[in-house]
């Protein structure tokens, strides 16, 4: 029987998913699952759109189409939690299976407090993530350093501390990554800051730290932190979709040392990122000063962070108190406002900092402030549990 809190190898029995999925194609076994007993109405994922360096959100409602999400897009740099929350506001008793990465399962379970997301109606399988790439620079790093044409490029992939591309002929080329992020290449800032590297607020974790050389290729390393994700892990096991196995005790300390040596190294690139600054919060906010005045306040940061949730927004100037209608508030305002409404349940997604045109490192700034937050002892994402602040914000029942 499957319990929380405790790991399992995971094979899938599908012929066809076991090539195409990553580590088996445990994943989308459990996915097809899912659909198949109708526990799911859908499975929000997301697949391979223009090419290799561009992800897209997709709804999948027909198992047979699940194939289309099955593996990895390291430069998938969105926050699906972003795009639940819109299918979720268009169909509310939707039931849906999502794939996600730990920074959007900390989101959706910060969205579940508010009331934008009602948990109930939600599967999250998460999968361990090392990290994602922005996808122009590394369109840029393909050429220069790897020296192959990024449109010839069919697959990429991380494992090991190197980088992986595999052309159209079928050639392998690799580069270290601690290499790339030495020069201006590399994953995205807030990605090498991550400590959160295993999705511990999903309801499952999938991948491939601690599977062993005699398993790889075959099997994912499962994590289950809930009583949801155990359930559903046991039926699809007892349904014959999945084949389970327990992982030796290589397996484990395996798996912990990947990611103990995973959040050493982000700690490493705190250090770095956040040298100079002061701990207190307001004077980190002042440090950045000259920052937030390059800002031309044009909201695309309010607009891609999964975490506002206003419906209406103060800094759409709609409050004579705030500023007046069709004026620009001041430049340390503005991100003060946003700040008090969502400091404390960042979640270190990067999305603010992708779209902002003046390059001011948004992240950066925000994940130093929740930092202070987590000296409180909370963590957004983590649980249920809420600061007091936050029932200020919450939606009207
Ligand atoms: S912030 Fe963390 S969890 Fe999110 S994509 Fe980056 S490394 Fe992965
Ligand atoms: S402020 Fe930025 S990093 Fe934080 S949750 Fe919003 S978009 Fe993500
Ligand atoms: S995205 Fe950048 S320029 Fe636009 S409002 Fe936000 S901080 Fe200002």
């Amino acid at each position: 029987m499957i319990r929380k809190n405790q790991g399992y190898y995971i094979k899938s029995s599908d012929d066809v998913l076991k090539d195409l999925g990553e580590s088996g194609g445990a994943l989308t076994t459990l996915m097809k699952f899912l659909l198949k007993s109708k526990i799911v109405d859908g499975v929000l994922a997301v697949k391979k759109g223009y090419d290799i360096y561009d992800a897209v959100p997709v709804l999948i409602s027909d198992a047979n189409k699940l194939e289309e999400s099955a593996g990895s897009l390291h430069c998938g740099t969105m926050n699906i939690a972003k795009i639940l929350v819109e299918y979720i506001n268009a169909s509310p008793d939707l039931k849906l299976a999502i794939t996600v990465k730990p920074c959007e399962a900390l989101t959706i379970m910060e969205l579940g407090k508010r009331g934008k997301i009602d948990l109930n109606y939600i599967i999250m399988v998460g999968v361990n993530c090392g990290g994602t790439f922005p996808p122009i620079s590394t369109r840029n790093m393909i050429q220069d350093v790897i020296g192959v044409k990024p449109d010839d490029v069919i697959n990429e992939e991380i494992t090991q501390g190197k980088f992986l591309v595999e052309t159209r002929d079928h050639n392998i080329k690799e580069i270290n990554i601690d290499y790339l992020e030495d020069s201006i290449y590399g994953r995205r800032s807030n990605c090498r800051r991550c400590e959160m590297n295993i999705p511990v607020s999903a309801d499952l974790g999938f991948g491939n730290w601690g599977v062993l050389e005699d398993y790889v290729g075959d099997y994912s390393f499962v994590e289950v932190f809930t009583d949801k994700g155990a359930e559903i892990l046991d039926k699809a096991v007892e349904s014959g979709f999945l084949k389970v196995e327990k992982p030796s005790k290589d397996a484990i300390k395996i798996r912990a040392h990947v990611d103990n040596s995973m959040i050493s190294l982000a700690k490493d690139w705190q250090s770095k990122d956040f040298k100079g600054t002061d701990n207190d919060i307001l004077k980190i906010f002042s440090h950045y000063d000259g920052e937030f005045n390059k800002c031309i306040k044009c909201m695309g940061c309010r607009d891609a962070c999964p975490i506002c949730f206003c419906e209406e927004c103060t800094l759409e100037v709609k409050s004579p108190e705030w500023i007046n209608q069709g004026e620009i508030p001041p430049s340390p305002l503005f991100h003060l406002e946003r700040l008090i409404h969502m400091v404390e349940s960042c979640t270190n997604c990067g999305q603010c900092e992708d779209v902002c045109p003046v390059d001011i490192p948004l992240a950066k700034i925000w994940h130093q402030i929740n930092l202070r937050v987590k000296d409180l002892e909370y963590s957004p994402g983590m649980d249920e549990e809420t600061l007091v602040l936050f029932d200020l914000f919450k939606r009207p029942e």
